[in-house]
């Protein structure tokens, strides 16, 4: 029989009766190549589902987010097991797969970290014992109850289920309810770390039992184990919920959960990111908008947002009509849109707001600047004509390179195509994708399509930068919308002077502002390049007689568009060093008998470089060029080799 293989592109012949696992094997897929499960049609199975002629196959190993999954789901198995194996009494509820590792909840279980160790040990004989975990299927509710129904939340679950095949999976003496798929030998699974664990409600549900948490992660080799420990403990020492406090940047209060509040510091840094997305939209001819924070819910019904997002919207009654506050910024713009009548002459439209919206979020989920529940977006809406799609897309892409690489943030591109539940036509589909593969291919950086895993409404193009701890983060996102168009009846003037829909596009760069600076404070530990930095300068005294001209230093700094302050505090030069130091200030120049009579400043870096006397007026030039490139790196370090010709 013959096969389509995605991984080579190719077609392979196979015996009658070959499973994935045959497939694999012919391949000859070793090492991180090595195959996990095997994406069927577009459905995920285990490796050991057996291919019918014309099926398109694709294997997937580790490095792949669906082989993750279904590596991390089967290791979840395996504590339940060993957990079961240690404590007899405890009874396991649910263990999905999460975005680093998994976790699994237990009912009738109290562990601390002391108990971690003997847990991990008792994990390692299982997967010792490397046992193929066997499938089976259930002939119906009855029998999965005569199975699991001892167990009061998988018995829950049973009752739960809608109709269908419901299966088991079995490894040695544990056997559990489970969809699969699963790995095809517990061996594969290399190196495993209990990581923590908390409480939580059974069903997420703040009203029923709680349950015994235990998280922990998996690799398919000891060494990515250790990458991941290591990344681990750097990002502890990065965490921005414990920077930006310090630094003064914001605060989280009681009072206001998942609601930042933004300090004078952290405005600063605030404003410059603004200023800088307002400079790059006007200069790529977008125009900008700002719509209310609170809409009648009837807005919110026509946009459907009330129908698929109610849950996570704030609303409320006045004067006897209901209003929400907004959770996105796309229904205000179609109302905008809407306020005019539109030629195709003046399409391409680009209209951005940099909208505040409100989401609700479970306080269990908030954690910092990551995932609040009041924040900003770097919105936009793009109008067009279809002819205009490709085109389009390639100006916002040009616009995520000038975004990301201003910040040194390396990026990925992904296409998402059309899910299986979709609106909109064949035809419309066919344009959008195209339209967007078409751009980005025209841009040339490789990009990796999910199959799929589009919206509803349209395709659409994730980003997701790396910070300087190799994480990955999605951050932009370019979504082609059919619906909303649709649903608000928008309309402009074709050049054969009909009416017509244009195409509409959603897309944003930061994100949400909130999160992105979270990101930059864990991507530069609170070490801001000099253009974001809340304060660039400090000037130090060495004794009180260098007060005045330690002002007038600060003044010339200030005059030139740059932040500074002096410490005049009564504390000794290396003291007052230290706490610039601490500080995270750019630059410091100490000024003492020498410099106030040389009209000079005695330069040295965070990072504690002593580039010695330097000219006031040089130092000022190199400071204000520095700022204003944006420069990510101290332009006083480029400079470092011909020191002696600025100084005196
Ligand atoms: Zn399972
Ligand atoms: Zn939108």
């Amino acid at each position: 029989m013959k096969i389509l293989c995605k991984n080579k592109e190719q077609e392979i012949e196979l015996a009658e009766g070959s499973s994935a696992k045959d497939l694999a094997e012919k391949l000859n897929l070793r090492g991180p190549d090595q195959s996990l499960a095997a994406e069927i049609n577009g459905v995920i199975k285990d490796l050991t589902a057996p291919l019918h002629e014309g099926d398109t196959v694709k294997l997937l190993d580790f490095e792949d987010p669906k082989g993750k999954e279904v590596f991390w789901h089967t290791s979840a198995h395996v504590l339940a097991q060993a957990v079961l194996r240690l404590y007899p009494e405890a009874q396991p509820t649910i263990g999905p797969p999460i975005e680093n590792g998994f976790y699994y909840d237990f009912a009738n279980l109290t562990v601390s970290e002391e108990n971690f160790e003997a847990i991990e040990q008792e994990v390692q004989k299982i997967l010792d014992e490397n046992y193929q975990p066997v499938r089976k299927e259930f002939s119906g509710k009855k029998e999965a109850l005569a199975t699991f129904g001892h167990n009061v939340y998988k018995k829950e679950l049973i009752e739960g289920f809608e109709e269908g095949v419901i299966s088991n999976y079995t490894q040695g003496e544990f056997v559990d309810l489970c969809r699969g798929p699963h790995l095809p030998a517990l061996g594969k699974i290399k190196a495993f770390k209990l990581l923590k664990t908390s409480g939580a409600y059974w069903k997420g549900d703040s009203k029923r039992e709680m349950l015994t948490r235990l998280y922990a992660i998996t690799f398919p080799d000891r060494k990515l184990l250790k990458e991941y420990l290591f990344v681990l403990e750097e990002a502890k020492k990065r965490d921005h919920k414990i920077i930006g406090p310090k630094l003064g940047l914001f605060s989280l209060q009681e009072e206001a959960p998942g609601m930042p509040f933004i300090q004078p510091k952290g405005m600063i840094i605030w404003n410059r990111l603004i200023e800088f997305w307002r400079e790059i939209h006007t200069k790529a001819d977008y125009v900008e908008i700002k719509t209310p924070q609170l809409m009648s819910q009837q807005l919110w019904e026509t946009s459907g947002h009330w129908t698929h997002y109610r849950e996570n919207m704030y609303s409320f009654e006045i004067e006897e009509r209901h209003f929400a506050i907004k959770p996105m910024n796309c229904p205000g713009c179609m109302l905008y849109y809407k306020t005019l009548s539109h030629s195709y002459r003046e399409l391409p439209l680009r209209i951005a707001e940099l909208g505040h919206v409100h989401r609700h979020e479970a306080s269990g989920a908030l954690s910092g600047l990551f995932r609040v529940r009041s924040f900003h977006q770097d919105d936009a809406h793009l109008f067009m004509r279809p002819a205009d799609i490709r085109q389009e897309i390639l100006q916002v892409l040009g616009l995520v390179e000038k975004t990301y690489s201003t910040f040194g943030l390396p990026y990925r591109l992904e296409l998402s195509t059309r899910p299986k539940e979709s609106i909109g036509s064949d035809n419309d589909w066919e344009v959008a994708t195209q339209g967007l593969k078409e751009a980005l291919d025209d841009w040339g950086q490789p990009y990796r399509i999910n199959e799929g895993d589009g919206a509803f409404y349209g395709p659409k193009i994730d980003i997701h930068i790396r910070d300087a701890l190799g994480r990955s983060w999605q951050c932009g996102t370019i979504q082609l919308d059919m619906a909303l168009p649709e649903k608000f009846e928008l309309e402009y003037m074709d050049s054969d002077g009909q009416l017509k829909r244009p195409v509409m596009v959603h897309r944003a760069i930061f994100g949400s502002v909130e999160r992105f600076f979270g990101i930059l404070i864990e991507h530069f530990v609170g070490k801001f390049p000099l253009w974001i930095s809340p304060l660039q300068v400090r000037v130090l005294t060495v004794a009180d007689r260098h007060e005045e001209y330690a002002q007038k230093v600060c003044q010339e700094i200030r005059k030139a568009g740059l932040t500074c302050d002096v410490d005049h505090s009564g504390e000794s030069v290396s003291k007052k060093v230290r706490s610039a130091q601490l500080m995270q200030i750019n630059y410091m120049l100490t000024i003492g008998d020498k410099e106030a009579e040389n009209k000079t400043v005695a330069l040295r870096t965070r990072d504690n470089v002593v580039h010695g006397e330097v000219q006031l007026s040089h130092l000022i030039d190199l400071l204000t060029r520095e700022n204003k490139d944006r420069s990510l790196v101290s332009y006083f370090a480029k400079e470092g080799q011909h020191e002696h010709n600025c100084c005196q």
